[in-house]
């Protein structure tokens, strides 16, 4: 099972137009580019581990959704597509725990 890249939906529109305007340090605060809806991400744990993920080579974009792992702060958070049309899950490569996408503080224009 290969880590795709975080995507994330806007919890208002729908688009996947989304930029990260903070850095980890401070806060997860996105902007979805569409229609400037401002909203934070978390993860919560599933309490359960992929075992058989690869780490993905690919360099971060500063800009790309960013979210920490709720168990380890780690930022290397992919998705994974479990597959038979259950929504997809986040996994992080650091611990390995699966990880449930969710948004905060929405305020929409
Ligand atoms: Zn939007
Ligand atoms: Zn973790």
């Amino acid at each position: 099972m290969t880590p795709q890249p975080l995507v994330v939906q806007c919890p208002s529109c729908g688009s996947s137009d989304i930029t990260y305007t903070c850095e980890p340090k401070c806060c997860f605060n996105h902007i979805c580019a569409t229609c400037y809806t401002t909203f934070e991400l978390f993860t919560e744990p599933l309490g359960q581990v992929l075992t058989n993920i690869e780490k993905s080579p690919q360099e971060r974009d500063s800009l790309a959704p960013t979210v920490a792992c709720a168990r380890c702060d780690s930022l290397e958070i992919y998705m994974v597509e479990p597959g038979g049309g259950a929504p997809s899950t986040l996994v992080c490569a650091e611990c390995q725990g699966l990880l449930r996408l969710g948004f905060a503080a929405v305020e929409s224009r």
